[in-house]
């Protein structure tokens, strides 16, 4: 998980300046082109993480939903096997 979180601020190679902008190209102080590696930007991690903790319990909720009403479908079917049962003598 920490590894989405890169932090954004970056130096320049050549000056060591702090490069506060993320789409530059060229350092603002020596012009030392700045080819920055790519790296998940801060808002799809923020996707990423809110999906997480958004799907992960749906997904939990989902699978407790289909758990009980597949306890229920048994019940009524046993139900319906008893009064099945009972009505041949
Ligand atoms: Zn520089």
């Amino acid at each position: 998980m920490g590894t989405f979180i890169k932090k954004l601020e970056t130096k320049c190679p050549e000056c060591g300046t702090q490069l506060t902008d993320p789409e530059t190209k060229y350092c603002p102080e020596c012009g030392a082109p700045y080819l920055p590696e790519p790296q998940l930007s801060r808002g799809t991690a923020i996707w990423i993480i809110l999906a997480l903790i958004f799907v992960f319990p749906i997904g939990v909720i989902g699978a407790l939903v289909a758990y009980y009403d597949l306890n229920k479908k048994k019940e009524a079917w046993r139900q319906e096997r008893l009064i099945n049962a009972v009505e041949r003598g």
